[in-house]
């Protein structure tokens, strides 16, 4: 998992893995039973009682947890899922990137 501590990185991230607001899709759900994320905390969390802000395609999610990581994470697998984590950053960084982007 690549852990991202730029804004410029994590801004990039944002564009090239299209990842939308979970508001672009409201059905969108974790409910993955038994199913675990790496955090970039350092612990694991299951799916299905961590909060997420975006969405991606196919089945993608950024988590964020009571620490303030967001971790990117693919869910794969049709019958047996698991979690490919792909990245992680602060929720700081995140803010910071947020704020960089709507200065334009
Ligand atoms: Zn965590």
């Amino acid at each position: 998992m690549k852990e991202i501590t730029d804004v410029d990185e994590i801004i990039k991230e944002l564009v090239t893995g299209r990842w939308f607001p979970r508001s672009a899709n409201p059905a969108a759900s974790s409910n993955y039973p038994g199913l675990n994320y790496k955090c970039g905390c350092g612990a694991a969390h299951p799916l299905i009682s961590s909060d997420f802000i975006m969405i991606g395609t196919p089945v993608k999610f950024v988590f964020i947890c009571e620490k303030n990581y967001m971790t990117g994470v693919r869910v794969k697998g049709m019958f047996r899922q698991k979690c490919i984590e792909l990245w992680t950053c602060t929720h700081d960084l995140y803010l910071k990137a947020a704020e960089k982007v709507n200065e334009g």
